[in-house]
């Protein structure tokens, strides 16, 4: 389409480098979850932002790391052929720090690559950054190097710019008005886990697999959302329940409010813990689980 500019941009980093929070504040709507534990995105989200001449379409990946088992080997993947198949390549970075495992990715590919050092507002000197910037530049590997804070939004707008400036004439890839192409299950899925990232600390969040078996809108009263919380342990299964239920049900409260907030309508929400062992390195299991 002639004077319509359209494509697929991955955001990539390490964990916690701020692509969540990046990429919320571009489509300024909050649908990826955003936490403060690493490795929060397991799944490949697609947000779009667009405009009258123009769409972005947002792929949110889990971040780089060196693959341990199956799950993260899938995430690997995901990773891998999102910078192969999209338009533009976003790496985020931390004003201070390397990612050399995303270097090793991205120099062969040949579309854009825009590096983004992020969390800028928590560089006092601002003069610390143009060495950075230099050093960045001399890797001849980059488009274009943008100093931003997603956090507090700074340099944004010209991220946006830039962007758009990179992007290809392209065909309309999805109807107006698409916000995503994830289904109302995936963000409750989404919700439930990013609300267990909250509720239990170290490693139990890690050990749950989230699967909303059934979500039923009703024409009348609340709508009935059931979800299997899959554990691999009877130990972890007795965490994530706690005495008498009383973690569980801190968990669903609290899970449920964001979903009513989600899907703007009140919720009866179940959970339901259950125990698969080894649900990690199962990969049928995991494609069940939609990782
Ligand atoms: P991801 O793992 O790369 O998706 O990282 P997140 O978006 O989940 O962010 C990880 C943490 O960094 C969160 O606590 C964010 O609030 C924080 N963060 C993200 N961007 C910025 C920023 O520009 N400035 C500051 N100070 N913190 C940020
Ligand atoms: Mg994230």
């Amino acid at each position: 389409m002639k004077n319509f500019k359209s494509g697929y941009i991955s955001i990539i980093g390490k964990p916690n480098v701020g692509k969540s929070t990046l990429l919320n504040a571009i489509l300024e709507f909050n649908l990826s979850s955003v936490s403060h534990k690493p490795q929060m995105t397991r799944h490949r989200i697609l947000g779009i932002l667009e405009g009258t001449d123009y769409q972005m379409i947002f792929i949110d990946t889990p971040g780089i790391l060196k693959p341990r088992y199956t799950l993260q080997t899938i995430m690997m993947n995901e990773v891998k052929k999102s910078v192969f198949d999209n338009d533009i390549t976003i790496l985020v970075i931390e004003p201070k720090e390397s990612d050399d495992i995303a270097l090793a990715y991205i120099k062969n590919i040949k579309n854009p690559i825009i590096l983004c050092i992020n969390k800028i507002d928590k560089v006092k000197e601002k003069k610390e950054l143009l060495p950075i910037v230099e050093k960045w530049n001399e890797l001849n590997i980059f488009n274009n190097i943008i100093l931003i804070s997603a956090l507090k939004e700074i340099n944004l707008d010209e991220l946006k710019t830039k962007i758009l400036n990179y992007l290809p004439y392209g065909p309309l890839y999805f109807d107006k008005g698409t916000v995503t192409d994830r289904t109302e299950r995936f963000y409750i899925t989404e919700i439930i886990r990013e609300s267990a990232y909250r509720v239990y600390n170290q490693e139990i969040p890690y050990t749950i697999a989230v699967v909303v078996d059934e979500y039923k809108e009703r024409a009348q009263g609340k709508y009935y959302i059931k979800a299997f919380l899959y554990v691999e342990q009877l130990s972890q299964k007795q965490i994530v329940i706690g005495k008498g239920g009383s973690t569980i049900k801190i968990l669903g409260s609290f899970s449920r409010e964001k979903i009513e907030k989600f899907i703007n309508h009140k919720v009866y929400l179940e959970l339901i813990v259950k125990i698969m062992p080894k649900w990690r390195k199962k990969i049928d299991k995991i494609q069940k689980f939609g990782y």
